[in-house]
């Protein structure tokens, strides 16, 4: 069907798609999205799927709503841009930062604007370097980061990435600035940890933190960096209070905790920030884009403590010019959605549907596990992810995430699908109804490939 519309040609010729199989995309091809309308998309055929990732875990006040079209255009035609570098400024970024500052926890309150997760990531670590050269400690550059995390695609965010192929395809020119422990996965763990239970486990991996921070010399470490669940590198819930204690060594040392909540702010989990409301630990830079604004504009940013915002911004005897910055940072537009999107989750007390529907969602996928491919189904609030196998003794991947995702497009639904995991990250605004369609459509597709696989 994609080869029938004329889009796919002009697609194939000139679109260079991201995370993209080349092995199988030039004969395949993409479909073709049309059209969105809250928690549904639709093909150019007008094939009807609820939207099971929201986008790309961002969509979560639903697509194509009417009073965000509204926020958007109020902007447009008011003042669409101008820049903010200092000598001007704009209402909707001002007003945004103020609300962040509001929703993020303890003394997150300068917010640096960016224009996505990776930018803001990159900005983070250039702005953790350069407090350290201001407070006199130029030595403290390292960054340990953790396997299979995922913090974005430009160099720099690469590097701090851990998953195989985004890490290793192309150059690692930060690699002695990185340096990687073990994903906190309860599921597949590391040698030596098979057998521990969760308390234990966590204090196996707290102390791997902390040897690696001295193995390294604190003097030397500048900051650890972490999602509160790691998204896309497998939806990875960490044992109980795994960050907390983290955190606690990171304080110890002097080494920063840069929270990645770029999945996971802004309602996924059903709190505004997950990190401090969840998880119970300080971070001292928060990094959010996706939910900001849920994607109606690119949008990102590095919200900092007083403490590092109030050693970056002393007047230098050089001249005390903070020295980096995008064109579009602080972009009127994309603040203006963004406040728009806030007050619509306050509206419709959207936090508190994730926090209704997201154990109904968890319980609901949990009953997968008798069949005989699913070996873990793991996640919180409208964050899943369910692990497939060949076999449950030895948790072998089976790699059919693949053929889950096209059985699931069939009967109108739309899933992730990373090798043997299928990750589901819906709008916050799915129904009862949705959740429950979504869960008998991935039960049923999942029994189907069960059925392929083992005839
Ligand atoms: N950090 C996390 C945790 C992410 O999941 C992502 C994107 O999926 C990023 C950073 C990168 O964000 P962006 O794609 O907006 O640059």
């Amino acid at each position: 069907t994609t080869s029938n519309n004329h889009f796919w040609k002009k697609d194939k010729e000139h679109f260079i798609h991201p995370y993209t199989d080349y092995a199988t995309f030039k004969d395949e091809g993409s479909q073709v999205i049309s059209k969105a309308d809250g928690n549904y998309i639709y093909d150019s055929n007008g094939h009807k799927m609820l939207d099971g990732i929201a986008g790309l875990w961002c969509a979560n006040i639903g697509h194509g709503r009417k009073d965000m079209a509204d926020a958007i255009h109020q902007q447009i035609t008011k003042m669409q841009y101008y820049n903010p570098f200092g000598h001007t400024t704009n209402e909707p970024a001002a007003e945004l930062a103020s609300k962040l500052a509001e929703i993020s926890p303890g003394n997150l309150n300068h917010v640096f604007y960016t224009c996505g997760g990776s930018t803001a990531n990159d900005i983070a670590l250039r702005l953790v370097h350069y407090y350290n050269n201001l407070r006199g400690k130029p030595n403290k550059k390292k960054i340990i980061s953790r396997n299979y995390g995922y913090h974005g695609s430009t160099y720099f965010a690469a590097n701090l990435t851990g998953i195989h192929g985004t890490k290793d395809c192309f150059d690692q020119i930060a690699q002695d600035l990185v340096s990687h422990i073990s994903a906190a996965d309860m599921y597949r763990r590391p040698a030596g940890a098979e057998n521990l239970t969760e308390q234990e486990y966590c204090n196996f991996l707290a102390a791997e933190l902390e040897n690696r921070i001295q193995q390294l010399g604190a003097d030397n470490v500048a900051a650890f960096i972490a999602e509160p669940i790691m998204g896309a590198g497998g939806v990875l819930v960490a044992p109980e209070g795994y960050h907390r204690r983290c955190w606690e060594i990171c304080k110890k040392h002097d080494v920063l905790f840069i929270a990645d909540e770029v999945v996971t702010a802004f309602g996924r989990l059903g709190e505004w920030v997950a990190s401090k409301e969840i998880f119970d630990y300080q971070p001292d830079i928060l990094i959010v884009a996706k939910g900001i604004n849920s994607g109606y504009v690119p949008l990102g940013a590095a919200i900092l403590s007083s403490d590092i915002y109030d050693v970056i911004s002393k007047p230098q005897s050089d001249g005390g010019v903070l020295s980096l910055g995008f064109t579009y940072s602080g972009h009127a537009t994309a603040c203006a959605a963004a406040l728009k999107n806030f007050e619509i989750i306050e509206e419709e007390n959207i936090l508190e549907n994730v926090r209704n529907l997201g154990p109904v969602l968890q319980d609901g996928a949990k009953e997968l596990l008798t069949n005989p491919i699913v070996g873990d189904v793991r996640g919180k609030g409208f964050m899943l992810g369910i692990d497939l196998v060949s076999n449950k003794d030895t948790k072998e991947p089976l790699n059919v995430a693949s053929r889950v995702f096209t059985k699931c497009m069939e009967r109108g639904l739309v899933i992730r699908p990373i090798v043997n995991l299928i990750v589901i990250s819906p709008p916050l605004t799915l129904t009862e109804n949705d959740v429950q369609a979504l869960l008998q459509i991935v039960n049923e597709s999942i029994e189907e490939v069960y059925q392929e696989v083992s005839a």
